[in-house]
């Protein structure tokens, strides 16, 4: 395996640890987000910081990592693409191989000499909770497809001809089963 960055914040030393038993570290710290963390439409930002509280077991065959890592995501609204702003906290745990270690479990991690890097175990925890298609409210109206003009600021927004049932049946569809916009009871037609 090739050797690990000690730059990166997700990269700890498990030296004071020692390899007896039992042996406990907290690990309570900010680092900084790597790149690409999340997935197209949401993800952590390049350098946020991330911060981890864990603790690390000394176990027989490695050392197990058990905690919790909270995050900030920003991303973009599927409907109206403005921006999503949010946190999310995921949780943590996994077990460290020692590299002389027989366990061969393919799944394992494991450690490089006295170091374990988070980031891939962090990397599946945080794309497992990502919401695959952000909302920047639960009832976001999006956008007209018309115009594009975001139409949770102007819900009586419309144009000439939208009373054409095939866009009447889109925006019913599209609204789910929020309350749907009526446009005979809407003042500005007066
Ligand atoms: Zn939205
Ligand atoms: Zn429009």
């Amino acid at each position: 395996m090739s050797a690990l960055d000690r730059r990166s914040g997700l990269v700890l030393d498990t030296h004071e640890l020692g390899r007896r038993a039992g042996a406990l570290k907290l690990v309570q710290t900010t680092v900084e987000a790597p790149a690409d963390l999340g997935i197209e439409v949401i993800g952590v930002p390049k350098g946020s910081p991330i911060e981890l509280d864990l603790r690390l077991e000394s176990a027989v065959e490695g050392v197990l990592v058990t905690g919790t890592a909270q995050v900030e995501l920003r991303g973009e609204c599927v409907r109206c693409l403005s921006a999503v702003e949010d946190r999310l906290e995921v949780d943590l745990q996994e077990l460290y191989v020692y590299p002389g270690s027989e366990a061969e479990e393919e799944e394992a991690s494991r450690m490089v000499g006295d170091l374990l890097d988070l980031e891939p175990v962090l990397r599946d925890a945080v794309v497992l909770e990502l919401p695959f298609q952000p909302l920047c409210r639960p009832d976001c109206a999006g956008l007209c497809p018309e115009c594009g003009a975001n139409l949770n600021d102007d819900p009586a927004h419309e144009h000439a001809g939208d009373n054409d049932p095939r866009w009447a049946a889109l925006l019913k569809f599209e609204q789910g089963h929020q309350q749907t916009y009526d446009v005979a009871s809407n003042p500005r037609n007066n």
